[in-house]
């Protein structure tokens, strides 16, 4: 901000132009790298990254005595940013899969494919042969951010545009549309600090 900036005129131009923004974090050097000793937040739930050396899988979740929660991982130590990556991919899937079946039964439509994406100015989007992608960045915020993305995509099956009666639709199989919505215009940017350039 510039020093004879307000704060309104900061948010203003911050809301303008949040894509941008995103865009350019993304490619700044990562603060938080996929490496032993980071935290990174697992459905909104910081875990940290420990390395494994010895011992046999890939990536998994364990709880210590502590209440803390690790990410372990196994195998050479220069696999370890690709292994934490894989891993939060393959999550990211499984949740925005199951979401967005839930909401398109209740829709009556179908999700002919979904992919996850590395993009880094959208948080997720639809084309009009049913085809969402999502960004696996959402896998790192509170499950309640997930669900409203793959609540809008779908709401897109019906209502390609994002007028009144989208968000009627949006809002009908997703509680928490204005919850997550400030979430992301909040604490979203944050999310691009973590592990490998987009
Ligand atoms: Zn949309």
């Amino acid at each position: 901000m510039p020093p004879r900036g307000t704060i309104i005129e900061a948010k203003d131009f911050a809301q303008r132009h949040g894509a941008w923004i995103a865009a350019r974090l993304g490619r700044l050097p990562k603060a938080a790298p996929f490496l032993p000793g980071t935290l990174v937040p697992l459905r909104g739930v910081p875990h940290k990254i420990v390395h494994r050396a010895g011992e046999r899988g890939t990536v998994w979740t364990e709880t210590r005595d502590s209440g803390e929660k690790i990410l372990c991982v196994a195998g050479g130590i220069e696999h370890t940013e690709r292994r934490v990556l894989d891993f939060l991919k393959r999550e990211a899937r499984r949740d925005l899969q199951k979401a967005s079946d839930a909401y398109a039964e209740q829709l009556g439509v179908k999700v002919k494919r979904l992919s996850i994406r590395d993009q880094s100015s959208r948080w997720g989007s639809c084309t009009s042969a049913g085809s969402l992608s999502f960004s696996w960045r959402l896998i790192l915020a509170p499950p309640f951010v997930l669900d409203y993305l793959a609540a809008h995509e779908v709401a897109h099956l019906i209502e390609m545009n994002h007028s009144a009666r989208f968000w009627k639709v949006c809002g009908k199989i997703c509680g928490s549309v204005e919850r997550a919505k400030k979430w992301l215009d909040t604490c979203g940017n944050d999310l691009h600090r973590y592990g490998v350039e987009d």
